[in-house]
């Protein structure tokens, strides 16, 4: 099944998002006495550096929860502090009926949803599933198809922000899904983000999310590149920097994340690259554009090339580092 969906995912194309049809009036019925349960438990699979601090925000809004994660350690502070841990993604379907997944990659998700004790064994009509993980847009709609074949509604809502942002509840959800089941998506997610933006049908959010994360890997390095020429030509970082952010070259990678050690407090950079938005998620994240891409036929040139540059620097140590820092990368491949 897992096998199946990736293949079947991976052939189809962004064209047929906005066709997919809506959902019957019954299915629509039985969704509406769901979303307006609004302080029944909540299930919420996958505990990791996002999962952890977006579901203790639901617990902040009174939401009861209905835990999982495959490492249990990841559940433990949960437990201590009274919510429900269960053995299998299909328990939490049994007990709840509004479920969030965060988890790393398409193929956890698929196991999440597909697998032998997956979300779709005991999956209760008329449940809404969330997932927040960034994979695959043709792999959240065959999620979808599977789902709606069990009465149940499924939406893509991935994240940007990062692990900050999901402490302070400020992260931006990018939903896809039917328009109909947005509201009730947005109760949930407005506990976790400040901004809870409707995308289009399922995928769309998926869509949106590697769009953006395409676009930051490739003004992280551009960056990196012209932090690092300017200090070569003798330039002093942190009055390089001010000139960047007060010119034409501003980004978000020069003035809120800037990638080099000593010019901004607060960030991965000052903290030899620790926390933060890992390499290899990055990486991850550019071969979904690169798939996506070929899919539709869509040049993607530098985009390749930063899909490029993070794999090399998974291979070369820096898997577990933010992905600022490429910087360092550049710093240590003189040779280039
Ligand atoms: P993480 O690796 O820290 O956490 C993932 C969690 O999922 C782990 O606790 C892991 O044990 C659990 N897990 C994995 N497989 C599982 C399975 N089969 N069943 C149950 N649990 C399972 O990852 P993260 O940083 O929290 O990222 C999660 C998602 O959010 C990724 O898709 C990532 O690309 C995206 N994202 C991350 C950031 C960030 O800054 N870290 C920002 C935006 C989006």
């Amino acid at each position: 099944m897992a096998a199946s969906l990736r293949l079947r995912g991976a052939a189809s194309g962004l064209w047929y998002w906005s066709r997919r049809p809506r959902p019957a009036a019954a299915s629509l019925a039985a969704v509406c006495s769901r979303s307006m349960a609004s302080k029944t438990p909540v299930g919420f699979i996958g505990l990791g550096n996002m999962g952890n601090p977006m579901a203790k925000n639901l617990m902040k809004h009174g939401y009861p929860l209905i835990i999982y994660d495959v490492f249990p350690d990841a559940c433990k502070e949960f437990q201590e502090a009274g919510e429900q841990v269960v053995s299998s993604p299909a328990d939490v379907a049994e007990k709840a009926d509004r479920i969030i997944t965060m988890l790393p990659t398409s193929i956890n998700t698929v196991e999440v949803y597909s697998g032998v004790n997956g979300i779709l064994k005991k999956v209760k009509k008329g449940s809404l599933l969330i997932d927040s993980s960034t994979i695959d847009p043709a792999v959240s709609k065959e999620l979808a198809k599977e789902v709606e074949k069990m009465g149940a509604v499924f939406m893509d809502a991935p994240v940007s922000g990062g692990v900050g942002a999901a402490r302070s509840g400020n992260l931006t959800f990018m939903v896809g899904g039917v328009e109909e089941e947005f509201a009730a998506a947005q109760e949930l997610l407005g506990c976790m983000g400040s901004n809870v933006v409707y995308c289009g049908a399922v995928g769309t959010g998926q869509a949106a999310k590697i769009c953006n994360n395409m676009l930051l890997a490739i003004s992280m390095i551009g960056t990196a590149e012209a932090m690092n020429l300017g200090i070569r030509l003798g330039l002093d970082p942190k009055l390089l920097a001010k000139i960047l952010n007060m010119s034409s070259g501003r980004c978000w990678s020069s003035d809120t994340y800037n990638p080099v050690p000593g010019v901004m407090d607060g960030v991965p950079s000052a903290n030899n690259y620790q926390g933060g938005f890992g390499t290899t998620l990055m990486a991850k994240d550019l071969g979904l554009a690169q798939d996506s891409a070929t899919s539709t036929k869509s040049p993607i040139i530098l985009g390749s090339l930063a899909h490029q540059l993070y794999r090399m620097m998974c291979a070369k140590g820096y898997s577990k580092k933010d992905f600022s820092s490429v910087f360092q990368f550049l710093r240590e491949e003189e040779t280039f």
